[in-house]
């Protein structure tokens, strides 16, 4: 008998497959019959250390066995006229890596052509009223946009299990919603959001933040984090609190502040309590920002 090795425990180094196809994505991502959890991260790129956040969440979901891909596309039907479709950060051979150290067995990066083939779909989907609030109202179009890559993502991955960021409240919220209302065989799991150190919340778009901007834009999660600290005294409180510190900030165009439900997405009634979510989106320089907190209104 030999006195054998101890099983390692080191971690499993992966190397994650590239595809840019379906034909090359499928046999990638189920390489044999053997029926194992798993999970799909959904992406437009330039990924940072939310996004990773996001794979390591699907990794243990499916734990060292199962399958996890990360899907990399910027979604030209997401993005509205005069939005930074063109400008969108692209660093794929650096997102292959960081999906690839962050447990991802394949990564999905398709062209527009692949996954829109006849060009513009005719059939949509539709988010309803709820994507026509807040970030829909600012973005008209971008959630049915957003949805219709969602379930055609959906589609070609099969996943056991879809991760989503709670940095993005109103899209999480709307998949989810589409997920039960089409009867979508997949679990939608919310992971939180990733912020620095001084609170900015993690986006592809603070890379084009100047050093001024970046300092500007703290002022954001600042007032969510005040509007958070009143989440006793009730919603009036915490709005006040929040448009407090956003009063008067320098370099900041505010969209909106909001204390929303987050099972539907309406603005919550000045009697709301329970689950909220605290939303901004502004506009720092010409970036759009957003960032959102979780609390318990009383
Ligand atoms: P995006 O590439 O911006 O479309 O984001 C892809 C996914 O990552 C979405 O589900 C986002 O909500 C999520 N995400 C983006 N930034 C963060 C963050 N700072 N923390 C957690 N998740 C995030």
């Amino acid at each position: 008998m030999s006195r054998g090795k101890q099983p390692s425990k080191a971690p499993k180094v992966r190397k994650a497959v590239l595809t840019h196809t379906i034909a090359d994505f499928e046999p990638a991502f189920w390489p044999d019959e053997q029926p194992v959890d798993n999970a799909v991260v959904m992406t437009m790129g330039a990924l940072h250390e939310g996004h990773a956040a996001l794979i390591r969440a699907a990794r243990k979901q499916v734990g060292a066995d199962g399958r996890v891909a990360v899907t990399v596309f910027v979604n030209p039907l997401q993005f509205g006229e005069g939005e930074d479709l063109d400008r969108y950060p692209r660093t794929l051979a650096a997102d292959v890596r960081l999906a690839e150290e962050n447990g991802a067995d394949v990564v999905f990066a398709p062209l527009p052509e692949e996954v829109y083939p006849n060009g513009t779909p005719q059939v949509r989907i539709a988010a309803g009223p709820m994507g026509e609030r807040f970030e829909g109202a600012t973005r008209p179009g971008h959630f049915d946009g957003m949805l219709m890559v969602v379930a055609k993502l959906l589609h070609i991955t099969d996943p056991d299990f879809a991760f989503f960021g709670e940095k993005d409240a109103q899209q999480l919220a709307i998949v989810r919603r589409m997920v039960a209302d089409l009867d979508f065989d997949v679990e939608v799991i919310g992971v939180p959001t990733i912020r620095e150190e001084d609170g900015l919340a993690l986006s592809s778009r603070n890379r084009f933040l100047s050093e001024q901007e970046r300092t500007q834009a703290l002022v954001l999660s600042k007032a969510l984090l005040a509007g958070r600290d009143a989440a006793a005294q009730g919603p009036k409180a915490v709005r006040e609190a929040a448009s407090a510190v956003l009063d008067g900030a320098d370099g900041i165009t505010l969209d909106y502040l909001a204390l929303i439900d987050p099972e539907d997405f309406v603005e919550a009634p000045d009697d709301f309590q329970g689950e909220a979510v605290l939303a901004v989106a502004a506009k720092v320089g010409s970036t759009r920002l957003i960032d959102n907190v979780h609390m318990i209104v009383r």
